[in-house]
C-alpha cells in the first residue's frame, strides 16, 4: 500500500494541478496513457464539482484529495466540506444538473471510467466521493454486448 494526500485551495487553477498530482502518483501502476487519461477526466470532474457545487466558486475553502494504489488497484477519495447534496439519487442521473447551463455528466463519467464510485453527502456538511480503478479490468460497456 502507497497513500499520498493533497489539500489545496478550492480555485478553478487547482484542477490542472490535481490531474497532474494523481497522474504522477498512480504512474506506479500499469495503467495505459488511455487509462491514465480517463483517470485524469475523473479527477477533473470530481474536483470541479467540490470547487463548483460543493463551495459555490468560494476560491478560500480546503479540498482534500486521497489517494492510494495496492498493487494494481487505485482509489482516489475527492473530500469537500461545502454545501453537500440533497439528493444523491438524482444527482447521479446522467444530465441531471442543479445548474442549467452545465451538462450534468460528472458523475457519468466518474462512473463509467471507474470501477467502483461510491458518494456520501449531507446537506449542510459536504461530500465525499470514493473511486478505485484496477489496471486492466476490463472495462463496463455502455452498450450491452450482443
Ligand atoms: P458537469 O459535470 O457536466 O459540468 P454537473 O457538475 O452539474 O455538470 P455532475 O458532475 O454529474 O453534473 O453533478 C450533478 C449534480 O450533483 C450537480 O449539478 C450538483 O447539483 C451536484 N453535485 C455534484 N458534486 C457536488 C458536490 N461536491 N457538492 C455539492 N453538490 C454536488
Ligand atoms: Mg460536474
Amino acid at each position: 500500500m502507497n497513500k499520498a494526500v493533497l489539500e489545496f485551495s478550492s480555485r478553478a487553477e487547482n484542477v490542472a494541478f490535481a490531474r497532474v498530482a494523481v497522474a504522477a502518483f498512480v504512474s506506479q501502476v500499469d495503467f495505459t496513457l488511455p487509462d491514465l487519461e480517463e483517470i485524469k477526466v475523473v479527477v477533473s470532474e470530481a474536483v470541479s464539482n467540490a470547487i463548483i457545487h460543493g463551495y459555490e466558486n468560494n476560491p478560500d475553502q480546503v479540498v482534500r484529495l486521497e489517494m492510494s494504489i495496492a498493487d494494481e488497484y487505485m482509489e482516489l477519495v475527492v473530500i469537500d466540506r461545502g454545501k453537500g447534496i440533497e439528493d444523491i439519487q438524482k444527482a447521479l442521473e446522467p444530465a441531471f444538473s442543479t445548474d442549467p447551463e452545465r451538462m450534468g455528466l460528472g458523475f457519468s463519467f466518474m462512473q463509467s471510467f471507474m470501477d467502483k464510485f461510491k458518494v456520501q453527502s449531507k446537506p449542510g456538511q459536504g461530500t465525499r466521493v470514493k473511486m478505485s480503478r484496477r489496471a486492466g479490468a476490463p472495462r463496463r460497456a455502455v452498450v450491452p454486448e450482443q
